[in-house]
């Protein structure tokens, strides 16, 4: 028997509209600092649902960098990720990112944070696709 070499699936992440613009609004109300939550809702066959979004207890912020201690995180299989904001207007991961990265997924919102300042990144800091679904998940 030959067994065909798994293929890579490529992530994909869907996003509830609400929650695009919930994460919007956050980032405004926390500019000119990052502001930083928690991505809710479901991984499946290589695809990151987020309906949902979480404030991080004890978070901390400032004009460039946003941070919360991951052991204060209850193990809730529904934190697909991270979603922080970039105040400077460039939505690429820092090294820092990459290294505080949880989930499966790290969305980073660029300033003036509108609907298409959203860049989903892996843990390799390759950007992903992203769709913005209209209906719930
Ligand atoms: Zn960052």
């Amino acid at each position: 028997m030959i067994f065909k070499k798994a293929q890579r699936v490529r992530r994909i992440i869907t996003i509830t509209r609400d929650t695009r613009d919930g994460i919007l609004t956050y980032c405004k109300m926390n500019h000119p600092n990052e502001g930083i939550l928690i991505l809710r809702g479901k991984y499946k066959n290589g695809q990151v649902f987020i309906d949902g979004l979480v404030i991080p207890p004890f978070s901390h912020t400032g004009p460039t960098f946003a941070g919360f201690p991951h052991t204060f995180l209850p193990l809730d299989p529904s934190y697909v990720g991270t979603v922080h904001s970039h105040p400077s207007g460039v939505a690429k991961p820092s090294v820092t990112d990459l290294h505080n990265f949880f989930g499966f997924v790290s969305i980073i919102v660029q300033s003036p944070y509108e609907d298409d300042d959203l860049f989903a990144y892996d843990r390799d800091g390759n950007l992903l696709e992203m769709t913005v679904s209209l209906e719930k998940i």
